[in-house]
Parts: structure tokens; C-alpha cells; sequence
């Protein structure tokens, strides 16, 4: 039964679709399905968490999706046009901040800029813009090892803005920060996102971060990786984590993750037992 704030999303035009999607890895004498079936419309601006406990397919699914790697069977489109490989309209942010470190925290976010050609003043505005958009202009002469894990994210986060992608892949880009940071990401994540009208699938495993942030959660089963729940997060943003409708959200969402965690704890047993 569905609470009244969740509803089995249902979705006009697709943005991006993914359809049919399977993903096998063979390593050595074992093959793991990684995702299983996918079906996924995505319409243009919506903010989508894949949630699930780690091994359930999420990177996987999200790296499809980016073009890094291809699924085993099914199509993956955006605008009607097949992913093969990765491209300029879909900008990827990980969890690790993939930032040169020899390069000051202006000349990061310009790096991609230079790359599409574009004049120098044409740079220093755009540059100037997304520091002071991601509150990054004290830091500007700054290296990422002078930075915080905060403050690298941010500027990785810039990065991709930077080249004005309309869709934004987010990989547990806030999983290795702490409460309080993650929390400001978060909301300035939402403030730029609903700015911008971007597209975001943003990867956690963290229950609350997908009510704060998502309009839609799809829930993911481990091995093989499915779709377990589809659904929309109907309560207004800011949202509170602490509102009763968050919490019964929280409960609900708790119970379908954690048995998924079960199941991977079993089948960690059962390897280990076969080893
Ligand atoms: P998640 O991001 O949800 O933690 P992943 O997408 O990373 O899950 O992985 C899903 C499953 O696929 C896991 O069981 C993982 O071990 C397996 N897997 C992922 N990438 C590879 C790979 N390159 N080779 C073999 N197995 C992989
Ligand atoms: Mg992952």
C-alpha cells in the first residue's frame, strides 16, 4: 500500500529513457547481473535518486547512463538519441573528488571551458559567476589539497556546471562528507538545481538524503539489480527531516532497503562459505 505522500510515479515525455536495460559482469568463474530489466523514463528537470544498499547496481545503472560502460543488452536514450559513449549534455560528479590537483580551483572549473574553445573573457565571467554561485571566491587561487572534502566538492560540482550540461549524474558526490557539510551541499544542490532546470540522477544509499532531495525515488534490489519502487516524493521543499511525513516516508523506504540488505549479507554468507 502506498502512504499518501508517495504515488507510483507516472511519467509524460521521456528526457532520458532507459529501456530494457541488462548489465552481466563475468569475473573469473562467476557471472553477476548487475541490473536486470531497467525500465526508466526520465522527463526533463526532474531530480531522481537511485537508493538502494551498496552492490545493488546503482553505479552501474548511473554509469550506463554517463556512457562510461555500456550495458550487456536494452538502450539507454537521451532526446531520443542512443548513448554509446559519454558526452557533453550528461557531466558526471563523483564521490571522489576528481579535481587536478595541480591546478588552482579557478583554473579547475575553466578547464573545461578552454577544452570547448571558448574566449578568454567569455571564461573569466562564466569562472567568476560559479564561484560566487558555489560560494567559492575566497578560494579561487586555492589547490584542492588546501581544501576541504566540502569545499573539493564544491568546486567538482562547479566543474560541471561549468559546461552547462542539462543533465547531472551524481554519484554519492556527498557520501564522504560530514553531517552538517552534506546537509549545505544538499540545499545548495536544490537551490541550483531548481535555478537551473537541470536534470539530476543523484546515486545514495542514505534514506534521508533521497527524501531531502529527490522528487522521485526509485528503490533498487540487490543482485540482480531491479527496480523495486518507483515513486514520487510529494512534500514541499525546504523539507524538514524531522516532519512526520519525512519520518513515515523514511519508515517506509527503511523497510524495503534494509530487506534488500539482507539479502546481501546472505549472499556475502553464502560466497564466503563457498570460498
Ligand atoms: P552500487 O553502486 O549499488 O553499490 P554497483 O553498480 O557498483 O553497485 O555494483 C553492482 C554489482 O555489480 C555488484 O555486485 C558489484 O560487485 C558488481 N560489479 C560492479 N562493477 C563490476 C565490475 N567492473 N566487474 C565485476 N563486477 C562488478
Ligand atoms: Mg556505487
Amino acid at each position: 500500500m502506498n502512504a499518501p505522500h508517495a504515488f507510483q510515479a507516472q511519467v509524460p515525455e521521456p528526457h532520458i529513457r532507459v529501456e530494457g536495460v541488462n548489465k552481466v559482469f563475468a569475473t573469473g568463474d562467476r557471472t553477476v547481473t548487475a541490473l536486470q530489466d531497467i525500465h526508466l523514463d526520465i522527463p526533463r528537470g526532474q531530480f531522481t535518486c537511485l537508493l538502494g544498499p551498496s552492490g545493488c547496481g546503482k553505479s552501474t545503472l548511473l554509469n550506463a547512463v554517463a556512457g562510461f560502460s555500456l550495458p550487456s543488452s536494452g538502450t539507454i536514450a537521451v532526446d531520443g538519441k542512443p548513448v554509446t559513449a559519454p558526452g557533453p549534455e550528461r557531466g558526471m560528479v563523483f564521490q571522489e573528488y576528481a579535481l587536478f590537483p595541480w591546478m588552482t580551483v579557478e583554473d579547475n572549473i575553466a578547464f573545461g571551458l578552454h577544452i570547448k574553445g571558448m574566449s578568454k573573457s567569455a571564461i573569466r565571467d562564466r569562472v567568476g559567476e560559479l564561484l560566487s554561485m558555489l560560494s567559492l571566491g575566497d578560494f579561487r587561487q586555492r589547490f584542492p589539497k588546501d581544501l576541504s572534502g566540502g569545499m573539493r566538492q564544491r568546486v567538482a560540482i562547479a566543474r560541471v556546471l561549468a559546461l552547462d550540461s542539462p543533465i547531472m549524474l551524481m554519484d554519492e558526490p556527498f557520501g564522504a562528507l560530514d553531517a552538517l557539510t552534506r546537509r549545505n551541499l544538499q540545499e545548495e544542490l536544490l537551490r541550483i538545481w531548481s535555478g537551473l532546470n537541470k536534470t539530476i540522477i543523484f546515486v545514495t544509499h542514505s534514506i534521508e538524503e533521497a527524501i531531502f532531495l529527490a522528487d522521485r525515488i526509485v528503490v533498487m534490489t540487490y543482485r540482480p539489480g531491479t527496480i523495486k519502487r518507483d515513486l514520487l516524493v510529494e512534500i514541499p521543499r525546504m523539507r524538514d527531516p524531522a516532519a512526520p511525513v519525512f519520518n513515515a516516508l523514511k519508515r517506509e523506504l527503511g523497510v524495503m532497503v534494509m530487506e534488500e540488505q539482507q539479502r546481501h549479507h546472505t549472499d556475502e554468507l553464502r560466497l564466503a562459505a563457498v570460498d
